[in-house]
């Protein structure tokens, strides 16, 4: 790819009720990124790239810009997915010119097979995953969705490019997805390390692909997405060992001078781990003492509980965890601290007693 100049595709897409459509996407788009221009036709600039839409004949025409195919695509994605949801009851008909041909490879899609496993602590297994062309997975967001079979011993299909920007789906098996963090990247050998919690239940795909993965054994991924930690001077880190492999990377990636406080939730002092903590970054860890996951208020206790000196002009927070932990620390940040909306993050990782993504 150039670097100079931008990729770029644009529809124009007719619509029952275009001006509608217009105005609940401007409202939507606007809180993920700054906006101009008027109702009648506007641009919003996200991290990742510029989407435009201006009211034309009876649709929009819209036109998206990034820097590289996977950038382009997700705008591609973003823009099909809000335009078919902000006009229920109908089939808008997106015809995207420029991206990605349809029925090619998703740019954002990679192909990997398991190299080798390591036991990190009793509940934690890493899985060094192998694939090609992994530059765009270094930046950009610490999550991928890895794609897994939904049965032992069947190779799913994988998704391909539809013409309206999302996803189309070969005949035969489709995988199940499960969100992880890459805890390590390394380009040039084509590596990744995804470190999965082996915690307790059933049907549990991703928890079970973890724990049996042999090397040879193939996974599809798509990604890199979660954004980035916003720069500050003091971030408070929350989360349970779900989020232990994000943090850790966090932690690592923080520039030189940034101050830090990590405060992390495991089942027992077993699943403790090494991180390397430069001075200015310190961890504590919260142990459950043998009570099961999700069901201890230990995450949100210890952030109510902190001394004064850890809330500074700026400081950051961010938490990861099970949505019940998520929720109270949300509301403590929220309604208890008054922390402006931009000064935290708080995500829920999975919810106890419900399978799949989480919507918070
Ligand atoms: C942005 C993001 C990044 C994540 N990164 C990681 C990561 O790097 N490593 C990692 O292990 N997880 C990570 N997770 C959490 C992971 O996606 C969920 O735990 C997911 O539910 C695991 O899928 P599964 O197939 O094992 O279980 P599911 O099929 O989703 O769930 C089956 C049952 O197991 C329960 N369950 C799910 N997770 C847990 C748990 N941790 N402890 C106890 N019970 C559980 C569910 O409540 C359900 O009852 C991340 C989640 C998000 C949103």
């Amino acid at each position: 790819m150039n670097a100079t100049s931008p990729l770029s595709a644009r529809t124009l897409v007719p619509l029952r009720s275009p001006d509608t459509v217009m105005a609940q996407l401007r409202e939507h788009f606007g809180e993920h990124g700054v906006i101009s221009g008027d109702d009648g036709s506007w641009s919003v600039v996200f991290d990742i790239g510029t989407a435009t839409a201006s009211r034309q004949g009876g649709g929009i025409a819209f036109s998206v810009e990034a820097r590289d195919d996977t950038s382009l695509a997700y705008l591609q994605w973003s823009v099909a997915e809000h335009v078919c949801e902000f006009a229920p009851g109908e089939t808008p008909e997106i015809a995207w010119d420029g991206g990605t041909q349809p029925g090619a490879p998703l740019p954002y899609f990679r192909e990997m097979r398991v190299l080798r496993a390591t036991q990190v602590t009793p509940a934690m297994r890493r899985l060094t995953l192998g694939g090609e062309k992994l530059d765009r997975f270094a930046h950009d967001g610490l999550h991928v969705r890895l794609l897994l079979a939904p049965k032992p011993g069947i190779t799913p299909v994988w998704p391909v490019m539809a013409a309206d920007g999302r996803q189309a789906w070969p005949d035969g098996e489709r995988p199940v997805a499960r969100v992880y963090t890459i805890r390590r990247i390394d380009v040039e050998a084509g590596e990744v390390d995804i470190d999965f919690v082996l915690h307790e239940g059933d049907e549990m795909p991703g928890a079970v692909f973890g724990r049996d993965a042999r090397a040879g054994d193939v996974v599809g991924m798509t990604g890199p997405g979660g954004g980035t930690l916003p720069p500050a001077p003091h971030h408070l880190f929350f989360g349970d060992e779900t989020a232990l492999p994000a943090i850790s990377r966090m932690l690592e990636e923080l520039p030189e001078k940034a101050r830090a406080s990590a405060f992390i939730e495991i089942a027992d002092p077993s699943e403790r781990q090494e991180l390397a903590l430069r001075p200015g970054i310190e961890l504590e860890w919260l142990s459950r003492e043998g009570r099961p996951a999700g069901t201890t208020t230990l995450l949100a206790d210890r952030l109510r509980a902190l001394d004064p000196g850890h809330w500074q002009a700026g400081t950051y927070v961010w938490a990861g965890c099970e949505q019940t932990a998520a929720r109270s620390i949300r509301s403590f940040l929220k309604s208890e601290r008054r922390m402006p909306r931009q000064q935290y993050l708080v995500a829920a990782y999975w919810r106890r007693g419900q399978a799949g993504e989480v919507e918070d």
